[in-house]
């Protein structure tokens, strides 16, 4: 039986995936070296078609790490001197706040519930330097809208703002003006294997860790920005990265350009659309983020009282795997990824399948 995999990452490949595969082998891509003229063509092509894609500016930077766990470290040790700041709305949230202060950073945190509709009156701490948030938290499916972000930044401009967008990416419209550090691995709304992360890092963040590095911080060691940058700007790494998944990132991206991240957007918001409409009707499961504006359009997390279980079980026996609640919520949630990947036809006929 064919499967297809609804879980929030990994998840479904992205649907040329194997095409792109195939040529890489054909190629000897796993062979080549990573200092030669090919690879950095295609780290060229890569970046290149990942700022058209997310229309990110021609002054950021966009640097290859191993995850999106990688980036939230490197984030705080070359751009946070001493305190950051986190909004948690879920366990990647929580795990950058730890994260943080196990490199010895002050972390202060700040909880938003899942009721929440805005947060104005939100106020962070003068001593602060970095805003810390997962703009789409996959364990809760709370999404904080690109709208409520750039609010913040306006508030406090001179804070460097970094945002999570691991599960949110390619369909997150992001205004790259209010925004320091982006960042995310591919293996979800890109739909390739896990192993491969990407951090968009602005002027000023670079500013910041030139700030520490004179100050005598240890920004980190192979993978601090400076380094990034210095190889970056030759299309190259540091070390030997992960050549394979950015070659499948880079035909991936090409793939999503002749579609058109619009046409990406829409579909996801058609699919989303169905989703919650169902659930919000099911007598007995809720949707676990209250507000409408702060749903997820592409993480759908239901309170199915406790039938988590019972009900993946269900899917699973016609090939649509979906996945459990994060932590504590395992038994009571179910979580549906809804990426570029995957087909409303599919989505209409597991709805049709549950009811
Ligand atoms: C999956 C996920 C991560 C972790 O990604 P890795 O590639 O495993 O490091 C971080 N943040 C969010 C929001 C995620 O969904």
């Amino acid at each position: 039986m064919k499967k297809i995999y609804f879980t929030v990452g990994p998840s479904q490949v992205y649907p040329t995936l194997y095409k792109h595969m195939d040529r890489a082998i054909k190629n000897n891509i796993p062979s080549i070296s990573h200092r030669g003229s090919e690879f950095k063509q295609i780290f060229k092509e890569t970046t290149e078609g990942l700022r058209k894609l997310l229309s990110i500016p021609e002054n950021f930077q966009i640097f290859f790490v191993s995850s999106a766990l990688e980036s939230m470290e490197r984030t705080i040790q070359s751009c946070c001197g001493k305190t950051s700041f986190h909004i948690i709305t879920g366990s990647f949230g929580k795990t950058w706040a730890k994260l943080a202060a196990e490199l010895g950073r002050k972390t202060i945190t700040y909880e938003l519930k899942n009721d929440t509709a805005a947060f104005p009156e939100l106020k962070i701490s003068a001593k602060a330097e970095i805003i810390c948030i997962t703009q789409n938290e996959t364990s809760t499916g709370f999404w904080i809208p690109p709208s409520e972000i750039i609010k913040l930044k306006e508030r406090y401009p001179e804070k460097l703002m970094a945002i999570d967008i691991v599960s949110s990416v390619p369909y997150a419209d992001i205004d790259f003006k209010y925004i320091d550090i982006a960042f995310f691995s591919v293996q979800k709304g890109f739909g390739l294997p896990a192993g491969l992360g990407v951090i968009i890092v602005s002027p000023k963040a670079l500013e910041k860790t030139e700030e520490l590095i004179r100050k005598g911080v240890v920004t980190g060691s192979y993978h601090c920005f400076k380094k990034l940058s210095e190889k970056g700007e030759k299309f190259q790494t540091p070390e030997t990265p992960n050549v394979l998944n950015i070659y499948l990132l880079n035909n991936v991206i090409k793939h999503m350009l002749k579609v058109g991240v619009d046409k990406i957007r829409k579909d996801t918001d058609e699919k989303a659309k169905n989703l919650y409409k169902f659930f919000e009707n099911h007598t007995k499961y809720d949707l676990f983020i209250k507000h409408p504006g702060f749903r997820s359009p592409t993480t759908i997390v239901i309170d199915v009282k406790g039938e988590s279980e019972k009900l993946r079980k269900k899917l699973a026996k016609i090939g649509y795997i979906v996945g459990a609640g994060y932590g504590d919520n395992k038994l009571n949630h179910i979580r549906i990824a809804n990426f570029p990947a995957h087909k409303l036809n599919d989505v209409k006929l597991m709805l049709k399948y549950i009811s």
